[in-house]
Formats: structure tokens, sequence, C-alpha cells
């Protein structure tokens, strides 16, 4: 079922997400509506803060034929590469905006995967890009909160003149 994306600045996207205590039968079914809102709204990642869900879930997608979703539960960050890059993200909570931020290259997290079994995955480049941003959500912060107050403005008032 396609989920409704909260938009900023909805209360959901700057708070933080509590931790998914079982792997149950709607969990799942949670995991597999934000994956086709993802899909749907054409995005790469989804955190569940922003179908106003307070719980610790992810989902991510960001090959090139749309093909490889991943599905992650309570992640947390275990490493980071000293490396960083700069890419500019979009998010679906904000229409029409387009940031640049300075991130790790590489990370590894540890999640639950969809049987309840603790693991860990590294990932790279625009996976690893993606991973951090979703887990910002999750801890309720956005990419805003890495801009200077005059660049925040510039965002949001053009985010005003799109809708
Ligand atoms: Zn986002």
């Amino acid at each position: 079922m396609i989920r409704h994306v909260v938009k900023f600045p909805h209360a959901a996207l700057k708070t933080v997400a509590k931790p998914v205590e079982k792997v149950t039968p709607q969990i799942l079914e949670l995991l597999d509506d934000m994956l086709e809102t993802m899909y749907a709204d054409k995005g790469c990642g989804l955190a569940a803060n922003q179908i106003n869900l307070l719980s610790r879930m992810i989902v991510m997608d960001c090959s090139e034929k749309h093909d490889s979703p991943v599905k992650l539960i309570n992640p947390e960050i275990v490493w980071h590469s000293e490396e960083q890059i700069i890419v500019k993200e979009g998010c679906l909570s904000f229409p029409g905006a387009c940031v640049e931020v300075q991130r790790h290259k590489s990370v590894r997290v540890k999640y639950l995967d969809t049987t309840g079994k603790t693991q860990e995955k590294t990932f790279e480049a625009v996976w690893a890009i993606c991973a951090q941003h979703e887990i910002d959500h999750i801890n309720g912060i956005t990419f805003l909160d890495y801009l200077s107050k005059q660049e925040q403005r510039q965002i949001l008032e053009r985010m005003k003149n799109k809708v």
C-alpha cells in the first residue's frame, strides 16, 4: 500500500524513532509499504519517519534498474571510512530541494534482517550516502541540519514556491 509521505516541517521528521522490538508480519508489511511508496515517488531511500511511523526502519534501492531493494530494521552505523564525499541529495520530504552534504564514502551497518537475525553489511558510494541520509531520518535529523541558517532559508523559500 502506498503511504502518504510527510513533508518538512512535519514533527515526525524531527523525532527520534523507537527500536523495533520484534520482527512481526505487521513490520514486514510496513517495510513492503515503505518500498512501494519509495518506488512510486521515484526515491532511492525512505525512512519510517517519512510515513509518520516512529519505528527504526529504512528501505533503500540505489541500483540503476531499481531491482535491488534493501530493508534494514534498527540500522546502526558501526564503522565508517575516513574518506568523505559530497553528493547532491534529494529527499522525498523536501520536494524539489537538492542539497550537498559531506558524508563518509563507506559505512558498515548493523541491522536486523526480515527474519529478525542480526546482520552487518558495508555500503559504498551512493549506497553509503543513502544509508547515512536514512539513518539520520530515524534519529530525527534531516539534511537541512547540515546547512547554515541562510542556506536553510533558501531551500525552504524554494520549496514554498514549488507548492
Ligand atoms: Zn530524506
